[in-house]
């Protein structure tokens, strides 16, 4: 296992902003993982920091990274085991070569396997969760189970896995045939057309509320553009919080608290955080 020390986090969040951390591990294999667990407290899995917003100055928790846990795995026909770390275009550039559909519109998602089952993440009418079968955990008491989807309970970007803080060792798959590849890249063009991907930012900030959008929500209470400091809700998608340039967490959290109070003062309707916030 490697352990870095004083690691300066704003270089793994994609949003660019995060403190430094007294000890970022890197884990090789589940022995390890098993042994931090059982020594440490705070502990915080690390994806690929596309989702995660962290705060500035000394943390104390302490960062885990999975991205050593990478097989993909054929377990029977149609059947794949993929370990939490692999970065997402990997498996669909895996589902490719093996001619596996299923996951063809979340491609272009940037995060690790496992930051996308633990958010249950999704995009244009699917969500991860569809095409899964059972995902393989560590428990609170550091023991190892493989958790059958239909004894999960899970719903638009939440999991049991959030609430009772597992972490998330692989998910198994189960793909029929015919990937579309004509798909993929409509939905690339789309994702490149509608998302600010010039600058640091970490996807969409709020879920969307039961039947509404909360980009029209955002846009409706007229807060397109609308900056603190070097934050901004993205000219290209208000949803979506772009870092300018040397924006600080305390930026990016005081244009959050404005636009769920404009939000709810404008349409009645309160928004909730879709990014996961480290403040310590
Ligand atoms: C440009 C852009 C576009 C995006 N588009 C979408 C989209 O269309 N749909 C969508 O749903 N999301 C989208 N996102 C958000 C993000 O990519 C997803 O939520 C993704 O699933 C997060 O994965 P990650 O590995 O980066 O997670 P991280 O940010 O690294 O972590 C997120 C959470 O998952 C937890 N976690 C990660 N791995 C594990 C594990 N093995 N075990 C337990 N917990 C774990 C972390 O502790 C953290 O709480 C987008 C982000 C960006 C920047």
């Amino acid at each position: 296992m490697k352990i870095l020390k004083n690691y300066e986090m704003n270089s793994w969040s994609n949003m660019k902003i995060g403190g430094i951390a007294e000890n970022y591990f890197i884990v090789e294999n589940r022995e390890d993982l098993i042994e931090i667990n059982q020594k440490y407290e705070k502990l915080f899995i690390l994806g690929n920091g596309t989702n995660t917003l962290i705060g500035d100055g000394k943390l104390k928790t302490n960062f885990v990274s999975l991205e050593k846990l990478n097989k993909i795995e054929k377990i029977e026909k149609n059947i794949i085991k993929v370990e939490a770390g692999v970065d997402f275009s990997g498996l669909i550039s895996y589902n490719k070569r093996n001619n596996y559909k299923g996951l063809e519109n979340l491609a272009g998602i940037p995060g690790s396997l496992g930051g996308l089952v633990y958010m249950n993440g999704g995009s244009y009418g699917s969500e991860i969760f569809d095409c899964l079968i059972s995902v393989e955990i560590l428990d609170e008491k550091n023991k190892i189970s493989e958790i059958k989807k239909e004894d999960l309970r899970y719903s638009y970007r939440k999991t049991e896995i959030q609430e009772k803080e597992w972490i998330i060792l692989s998910a198994t798959f189960l793909f029929e045939e015919g990937f579309d590849e004509a798909k993929v890249k409509e939905l690339n063009i789309k994702r490149h057309q509608n998302h600010p991907l010039d600058l640091p930012n970490l996807g969409s900030s709020f879920k969307n509320p039961e039947g509404k959008h909360a980009v029209k929500l955002i846009l409706e209470a007229g807060l397109m553009g609308y900056t603190v400091g070097k934050a901004q809700l993205s000219t290209k998608h208000a949803n979506f919080i772009v870092n300018l340039g040397g924006a600080t967490f305390n930026d990016v959290i005081t244009l959050i608290e404005h636009v769920k109070l404009e939000v709810k003062k404008k349409t009645g309707i309160s928004l909730e955080e879709e990014i996961v916030i480290i403040n310590d």
